[in-house]
């Protein structure tokens, strides 16, 4: 017997089960996730902040939408906390000066910003070196716990009624009837008038067994490597620091650093692994930046930012396939977003009133990127 619901949602990322807990709330939600758990692909690899020097004015504008919702969690996500405080600092050599003003002036509309002299910025973080001169920090920034928001979203979930099912990689996608239906791997069959892409990586992938036309999207992986702090570094008062430039982040790790030399290597959508080249970048980049000497990689792994032409998220329904809608393109900012992306996604499938003030639903509309017949 093919399961029917409201709504098949493909992907058990944060994506997938962020608007599924939300959408729950309204209908009949069944998530669909290829692999044994969920969050194994990008949403289980990520760095976990929540910062503003992320993105641009729109993925800064989600940024703080979705802020509210770490801080004070609604009903039912109430008992974990989703994160915790953590400091963020952006640094600069004397050389990177004006790119560190332009990125304040930016910044300074999301977060309350602090500019900091080189003895300020070595005070917040003794393990740069000393030609780190300049710096703008947010007290206020937030490490989030993705295991907490995951499993927090899939509770709401099932509590509303809703399913998950794992080891379910949708196989065959087709349009019947007035209805999806969704055939996995395994022969079992799911259908719903309603079907949210949010496969991430795979998200064209999914598109195209389904006959929708694909939105360019570049999976780009990202190197993490974690290693020991010198001894007596008082690791719990580090904040996560980041070149002003796309160079080098790091911040406390469960006991160690982990730090990333911000690759963006173009990739198919595959369980990424660590590369390497850029394993040996990150401990190069960190032993240039700060006064730590990367003696042995404790751990390295590696995750897809998957991105839209345009590098704005995805989320509307399809302008060619009637009932898809994409949820997808979430870069390097799913996490921290996905509060009020599921609420848009919500919003725009259940016809009510738009969520979120600053950000247009045209800045999000996957028809931006679908070739206009000639
Ligand atoms: C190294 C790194 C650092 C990052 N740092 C941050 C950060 O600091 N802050 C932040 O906010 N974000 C960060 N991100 C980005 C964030 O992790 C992603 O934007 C987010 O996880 C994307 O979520 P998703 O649900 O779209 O993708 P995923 O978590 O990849 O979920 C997609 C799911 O779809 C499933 N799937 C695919 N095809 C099918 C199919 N045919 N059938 C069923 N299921 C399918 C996959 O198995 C997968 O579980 C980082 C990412 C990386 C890699």
């Amino acid at each position: 017997m093919p399961s029917t619901s409201d709504i098949l949602v493909i992907g058990g990322g944060i994506a997938g089960l962020s608007a599924a807990a939300e959408l729950s709330k309204r209908a009949r939600v069944t998530v669909l996730e290829a692999e044994e758990q969920i969050g194994f692909h990008s949403s289980g690899r990520s760095a976990t902040m929540l910062h503003y020097a992320l993105g641009d004015r729109l993925v800064r504008a989600l940024t703080l939408a979705s802020r509210g919702f770490f801080e004070t969690p609604p009903d039912g996500f109430s008992e974990i906390p989703l994160g915790r405080r953590m400091p963020v600092l952006i640094h600069a050599r004397a050389d990177e000066r004006e790119a560190l003003d332009a990125l304040e002036a930016d910044l300074s509309h999301f977060a309350q910003l602090e500019r900091l002299d080189a003895r300020g910025v070595h005070e917040l973080c003794p393990l740069l070196k000393p030609d780190a001169e300049h710096g703008i920090a947010d007290r206020n920034g937030i490490r989030l716990d993705p295991h907490a928001l995951l499993q927090s979203n899939l509770r709401l979930l099932r509590e509303h009624g809703g399913e998950l099912h794992v080891n379910a990689r949708a196989a065959g996608v087709e349009r019947r009837s007035g209805a999806w239906h969704v055939t996995t791997e395994t022969g079992e069959t799911y259908s719903a008038p309603i079907l949210v892409n949010a496969a991430g990586a795979w998200a064209d992938k999914v598109a195209r067994l389904g006959g929708v036309q694909p939105l360019g999207l570049q999976p780009k992986r990202r190197t993490i490597i974690t290693f020991d702090a010198p001894p007596g570094t008082e690791l719990e008062r580090l904040p996560f620091a980041k070149t002003v430039g796309d160079e080098l982040y790091f911040a406390p790790e469960s006991g160690r650093l982990f730090a990333s030399p911000m690759d963006e290597v173009p990739s198919d959508p595959v369980d990424a692994q660590p590369d390497e080249y850029e394993v040996a970048l990150a401990a190069w980049r960190m032993e240039q930046r700060t006064v730590v000497k990367v003696e042995r990689v404790h751990s390295r792994w590696a995750g897809l930012r998957t991105f839209t032409p345009d590098r704005h998220p995805a989320a509307g329904f399809a302008p060619d396939a009637e009932g898809f809608f994409w949820l997808a393109g979430q870069g390097g900012f799913g996490l921290q977003t996905s509060p009020a992306m599921a609420r848009i996604a919500a919003s725009l499938i259940a016809g009510e009133a738009w969520p979120v003030s600053d950000v247009a639903a045209e800045e999000l509309s996957p028809a931006r990127f679908l070739r206009q017949p000639a």
